[in-house]
């Protein structure tokens, strides 16, 4: 059966396109192979290569110690480092002026743009990492979040990983990217409003949509504070949403605890994700808001299965293979067995 289906959130449709007897192995990728190449700038030991650490989480005689690089400083022995990305889509100290000429809008590229690297170890995946390390991860997005959403002028604050040559990642060694922005993205935009319009004081649509898909065969996997699932309308074959079960803005209003609970629940995702997928490229993104207090965070885990070809390009429409519903079964399997 095909039918087009409507996202939560934004007006966004997707062709749930299940024609032919396409199964998850279908989709299995070869497993993304690294060529034992060139120097990671990203490995301790070159740490020269790049430019002085904005944040540095170390461990000294058992203490956590956090640091930032002066110009000519770089230090050893850290355990998850963020530094600025040395060709930044947005730079700091640029006008963020708005200017129209007729048909022309532009707006200064003010921003920041940093990367951070998760862990010393080169060939770690995200989705081994061990509690205490992801939780530093975390930590790490969290203080830069902060950070740039408290500089002037920026609007968003975009947080994402890339994993795989497919889905951008240029490096192998795991990392994350953030990226500030002087407006606020159409698609941020798009569902605020819609958060807005179906708040009731306390309670926004998502928390409406968590309630239903708690117990609908969408769902994947949940613990104390958060819940995994199959969006009902996903752009990407085995897309899942994680979402905090308490109505939060940004990963700001996270406690520690929760923190690494949310963290627990998305490693546990791409676990379940790499295993049925065989490695696959993906990129999760964060979707929160630094200001409105409707907009309910969540994060986007999205392998990268599917080209976006002509119709896509086209009409903002994208064909999915796989229907959520096999999905989260697949997904929701895989996860009780680790
Ligand atoms: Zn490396
Ligand atoms: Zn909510």
């Amino acid at each position: 059966m095909t039918e087009l289906r409507r996202d939560y959130l934004a007006e966004r449709w997707v062709v749930i396109a299940r024609e032919r007897a396409m199964r998850p192995s279908d989709l299995k990728v070869e497993g993304i192979h690294q060529s034992p190449s060139s120097i990671c700038p990203f490995c301790p030991g070159n740490e020269h290569m790049t430019l002085p650490a904005t944040l540095l989480y170390l461990e000294r005689d058992g203490e956590l110690v956090v640091k930032a690089e002066s110009d000519s400083e770089r230090l050893k022995g850290w355990l998850v480092r963020v530094i600025p990305n040395m060709y930044p889509a947005l730079r700091p100290n640029v006008n963020p002026a708005r200017h129209c000429e007729g048909f022309m809008v532009r707006v200064g590229g003010m921003g920041a743009h940093e990367v951070i690297i998760e862990t010393p170890e080169h060939d770690t995946q995200f989705c081994d990492l061990s509690d205490r390390q992801l939780f530093l991860v975390f930590k790490a997005y969290t203080e830069r979040f902060k950070a740039l959403a408290s500089l002037p002028h920026v609007k968003y604050v975009s947080l994402f990983r890339n994993y795989g040559k497919e889905a951008g990642a240029s490096l192998s060694h795991p990392h994350s990217q953030i990226i500030a922005t002087p407006i606020i993205p159409p698609r941020i935009s798009e569902e605020t409003a819609s958060f807005k319009e179906r708040w009731n004081g306390s309670s926004c649509i998502l928390d409406e949509v968590l309630e239903q898909e708690a117990s609908s065969e969408r769902f994947v996997d949940e613990n104390e504070f958060a819940v995994a699932f199959c969006p009902y309308a996903p752009i990407a074959p085995f897309e899942v949403l994680v979402v905090p079960k308490r109505h939060i803005k940004n990963i700001l209003e996270l406690s520690e605890k929760e923190m690494l609970s949310f963290a627990r629940l998305t490693r546990k995702v791409l676990k379940a994700i790499h295993i049925i997928l065989n490695d696959p490229p993906y990129n999760y993104t964060f979707h929160q808001s630094i200001l409105d207090e409707e907009y309910h965070m969540h994060l986007r885990v999205l392998p990268r299965l599917s080209i976006f070809a002509g119709f896509e390009f086209n009409t903002g429409i994208v064909i999915n293979t796989i229907p959520p519903e096999e999905a989260a079964s697949q997904i929701g399997g895989v996860m009780k067995e680790i």
